[in-house]
């Protein structure tokens, strides 16, 4: 089987037999990430595999891509490479009642939909792959701090030659 670009995937469809397995991409206008967090993406290509199981369903694949964020302590944009295994399992919205779901099974969503929007996953996985604080390289947080130690040392020194100025005044 080729490649098979698709965006919606039908639950109803997939038995225990036959897992759906698919291999797409999504361009940057489809994956529709916010302005103020991602400057810009590449296009993203996501295989997925979705398995039914007892109880609702086992989505897992992989992601790969690369944004472009903007660095928390400089400003300047830099690329992020997001190349990423997930796994999680859709489970119907009655089993938050059933109380059925096992310790540390956290990586569970649920809904009642039949139909899965793929590009949604997408999404979801790059945010869950977004830098708290993002940072342009690992040194530049360090330069930041001593840029702003010498702006103190600054502040301070025309503080004593402002204050010398003072005393130079008051003994003329
Ligand atoms: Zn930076």
């Amino acid at each position: 089987m080729g490649l098979v670009m698709k965006r919606y995937v039908n639950l109803r469809e997939i038995t225990v037999k036959e897992p759906l397995k698919v291999d797409t991409e999504f361009s940057e206008s489809v994956l529709d990430l916010p302005e103020d967090e991602v400057v810009r993406s590449t296009p993203f290509s996501l295989h997925v595999e979705i398995y039914k199981r007892a109880i609702g369903y086992n989505v897992r694949g992989h992601i790969k891509g690369s944004v472009t964020l903007r660095c928390s302590r400089c400003d300047e944009e830099y690329q992020e490479q997001i190349d990423k295994d997930f796994s999680f399992n859709l489970l119907p919205t009655s089993e938050i009642t059933e109380g059925q779901i096992k310790r540390g099974e956290l990586d569970v969503k649920f809904s009642d939909e039949d139909v899965v929007d793929l590009s949604e996953v997408v999404r979801e996985q790059i945010f869950l792959n977004l830098p708290v604080k993002p940072l342009c390289s690992e040194t530049c947080e360090v330069e930041g701090y001593r840029e702003w130690n010498s702006e103190e040392k600054d502040t301070r020194w025309d503080k004593l030659k402002e204050l010398k100025e003072k005393l130079d005044r008051k003994e003329k």
